[in-house]
């Protein structure tokens, strides 16, 4: 059985394009960069996390695809990434099939936690990046987790997708994993120059307590949307850079919630 030390989040959002895999990918980064051991897992069939962190997605063996629907050793699916601390387990798009394939599995919603069971290595953190949909890839995702981190993009409609978010894990809640928590909202690709960016911040927090919305603050920074094409995260990308010091502050605060 997997350490109970280790801490499993989830970076779940319904929305595309909101900042999940960026946080995923430098959140681990940046826990990594703090001395924690982290496995990065890729449950989106776009594999962004994949080749964020420079795999080559197209050509790696065993991915969580193998994993969960072919029986694949999870141990032989880790790859080392070119930050210390930190593995990786790829995903291309052969995961985009598993959804209907998982039908057929008894126990359909498990897959993932009981894969992860069975991990040799312990890990202090396990990041998984789920797809923009509540599927049952992501819910195979809250079911492996202790918690989700719910990034919301600064503009318009993120209240209606928050909304939508938060029924769905308060079912799961109900009715699969009843420890499942909310780690935190985190709000990405703020714009102070934008008086929207205020006004989402400020309606989301006039209806979500303050404990379940992280302090730190994502800026819209250029070099985050570089740093992909690299295949590097923004800590190692450009480390001074204001991405890669809110993504510091964003692991702080991870850290001193599981009392690290
Ligand atoms: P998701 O995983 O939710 O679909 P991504 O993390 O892939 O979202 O982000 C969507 C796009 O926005 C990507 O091109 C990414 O590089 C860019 N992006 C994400 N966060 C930021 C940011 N803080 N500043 C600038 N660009 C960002
Ligand atoms: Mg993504």
């Amino acid at each position: 059985m997997n350490n109970i030390m280790t801490k499993i989040i989830s970076f779940a959002n319904q929305k595309g394009g909101v900042g999940k895999t960026t946080t995923a990918v430098n959140l681990s980064a940046a826990l990594a960069e703090a001395g924690q051991s982290v496995l990065a897992i890729d449950f989106d069939p776009q594999g962004n996390l994949s080749s964020g962190l420079g795999i080559d997605k197209l050509n790696t063996a065993k991915t969580i695809y193998e994993v969960i629907i072919g029986d694949e050793n999870i141990n032989d699916a880790i790859l080392n990434t070119e930050v210390e601390n930190l593995d990786i387990i790829p995903s291309n798009v052969d995961l985009s099939g598993a959804e209907i394939e998982l039908l057929e599995l008894e126990d359909r919603e498990r897959t993932l936690r009981r894969k992860i069971s069975e991990l040799y290595k312990e890990y202090d953190y396990i990041i998984i990046d789920c797809p923009p949909s509540l599927s049952l890839l992501t819910i195979n995702a809250f079911m492996a987790s202790d918690s989700v981190v719910i990034p919301i993009q600064c503009e318009y409609y993120a209240l209606e997708g928050l909304n939508q978010m938060l029924r769905t894990v308060n079912l799961i809640r109900e009715r699969l994993n009843p420890t499942l928590e909310i780690e935190g909202i985190v709000f990405t690709m703020y714009d102070a120059r934008n008086n929207l960016s205020g006004q989402v911040i400020e309606g989301v927090k006039s209806v979500i307590s303050n404990e379940n919305i992280f302090e730190t603050i994502i800026p819209r920074n250029v070099k985050l949307a570089e740093a992909p094409s690299f295949g590097m995260p923004i800590t190692e990308y450009d480390t001074t850079s204001t991405g890669a010091q809110a993504y510091r502050m964003l692991a702080s605060e991870v850290l001193s919630k599981s009392g690290r």
